[in-house]
């Protein structure tokens, strides 16, 4: 391949900062970035998982740092971009990916899991934005904001209703941040994943339940970790330097079939 081509997704000793890296997406995405070039800074609350992880980062010749972090907590937040600078110098790129969710209905949802919800998907993906944001304007070298949001941002689906609400107010956090944060050089973007198999819900989506929900999708199959891996490269490295205030949707075709 051409050297310029090649050049335009390199992420060489680029700094990436990857919330929610101790399982799922994260990790995959921590595993990519790094084979990718990238130094990689994993965080979540479960160090020790981290670390596993950076093992087996270094082990196949990636950078790698784990760092302790709880999106909903603020001081957290700065304490964790204090450490990376320490370790990896700026962050050129956030991969805002920390999430939680549930399933159940509307009518049985408490505060407590409408809280644990928001707090974790929108106000802390808020938080990490923007703290990142701030530091990014101060040092004057632009920057890469990605917000890991669903499909169900922008369509709903039946025990999700605050899951979806909060991935909805990201994306429109992502189109807000980006238009006031070009100035400054900083694009923000948006990730849409369909459903994604992971460790956590394999046994589900494998069940006659899963096997119903994927005969939604027009491609008849959920999408596999690597199958974000091209579009996470775009929007992480220069190839995709015009793009800001966008959403890239990895679903098989889900969205469009309205089902
Ligand atoms: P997982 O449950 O496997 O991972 C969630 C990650 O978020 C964990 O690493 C967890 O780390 C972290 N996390 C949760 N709360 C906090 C917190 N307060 N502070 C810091 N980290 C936190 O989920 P997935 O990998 O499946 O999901 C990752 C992202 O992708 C989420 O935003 C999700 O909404 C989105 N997504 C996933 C899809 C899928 O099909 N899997 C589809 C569409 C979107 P720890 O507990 O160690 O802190």
């Amino acid at each position: 391949m051409n050297a310029s081509i090649t050049q335009l997704f390199s992420l060489d000793n680029k700094c990436v900062l990857i919330t929610g890296a101790s399982s799922g997406l994260g990790a995959h995405f921590g595993r990519t970035l790094a084979a990718a070039g990238a130094k990689v800074a994993l965080a979540a609350r479960r160090t020790a998982r981290l670390q596993d992880l950076v093992q087996e980062i270094e082990a196949t010749g990636g950078q790698a740092h784990a760092f302790e972090l709880d999106v909903t907590d603020r001081a957290s937040v700065n304490a964790c971009l204090d450490a990376v600078m320490s370790v990896f110098g700026p962050v050129d790129i956030l991969v805002n990916n920390a999430g939680v969710s549930d399933t159940k209905s509307a009518l049985d949802y408490q505060d407590t899991d409408w809280d644990r919800i928001f707090d974790t998907n929108l106000k802390g993906a808020w938080i990490v934005a923007q703290e990142t944001a701030k530091r990014m304007v101060e040092l004057a070298r632009g920057g890469n904001l990605i917000n890991v949001c669903s499909i169900l941002a922008s369509r709903v689906s039946g025990g999700v209703g605050p899951y979806s609400a909060a991935k909805a107010g990201l994306l429109n956090l992502t189109r807000s941040m980006a238009l006031e944060l070009a100035r400054h050089d900083i694009r923000v973007n948006a990730l849409s994943p369909g459903y994604v198999i992971t460790e956590l819900n394999a046994e589900f989506l494998r069940s006659e339940e899963g096997d119903r929900l994927r005969s939604r999708i027009p491609t008849r199959r959920f999408s596999e970790m690597a199958d974000l891996d091209g579009v996470l490269l775009l929007l992480a490295s220069n190839a995709s330097r015009a793009m800001t205030g966008t959403d890239i949707v990895v679903d098989g075709g889900h969205l469009c079939s309205g089902l």
